[in-house]
């Protein structure tokens, strides 16, 4: 079949914040041909080096409620505190020209994006254990302590529903689970 025959895979990849799950999806963009990235807008402010249009789109309130509003998205939520949602036009339209598109989005987004798209390959990276998470939670130093607190809360939630999800990688050395989840979507394509 020619490629711009076949509709595209979405691959709707969740976790906890401070799981390594953004450093993991960094490292598969380019590793594959067709593989793309869903940009989400939000209304959180840019963390340090984070770059409009690459990282997020960063935008008001104003705005994404009007996006909402239009029904300009697939998805969205509400997540510590910010709203954060996938463009609906962006995504029909990769998956139209054949492209594999990445999702990283929260648990809440996983579950609307399944109701629409019940094939989509769904992952959940789990950390090695709530420790490990605190710990890098801490290190990384760019939140402050109640924004860590909202964000070791709501990993508990989070985990609880990983079974929703299609495939678990544990994220305890990032090579080893770079590779699995690479071997993972390569089983897909
Ligand atoms: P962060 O602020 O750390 O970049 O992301 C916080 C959380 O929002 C992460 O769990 C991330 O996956 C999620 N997120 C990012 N973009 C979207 C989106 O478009 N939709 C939903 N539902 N969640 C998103």
């Amino acid at each position: 079949m020619a490629r711009s025959e076949k509709k595209g895979h979405l691959f709707v990849v969740s976790a906890p914040s401070g799981t390594g799950k953004t450093t993991l999806c960094r490292l598969l963009q380019g590793a594959f041909d067709t593989l793309g990235y869903s940009v989400s807008h939000t209304t959180r402010k840019p963390r340090q080096g984070e770059v409009h249009g690459k990282d997020y789109f960063f935008v008001s309130h104003e705005a994404f409620e009007a996006m909402i509003r239009d029904h300009g998205l697939l998805e969205w939520a509400k997540v510590h505190g910010n709203y954060y949602g996938t463009s609906l036009s962006f995504i029909r339209e990769s998956l139209d020209k054949g492209m594999d598109i990445l999702l990283d989005i929260d648990v809440q987004g996983a579950e609307q994006i399944v109701k629409h798209y019940p094939d989509a390959v769904t992952i959940f990276i789990m950390p090695p254990s709530m420790e490990a998470l605190e710990q890098r939670l801490n290190a990384r130093a760019t939140d402050s302590k109640d924004v860590i607190e909202t964000r070791i809360r709501n990993a508990r939630d989070e985990i609880r529903k990983k079974d929703l999800y299609r495939h678990v990688i544990v994220n305890d050395k990032l090579d080893a689970a770079t590779n699995e989840l690479f071997e993972l979507i390569r089983s897909y394509l």
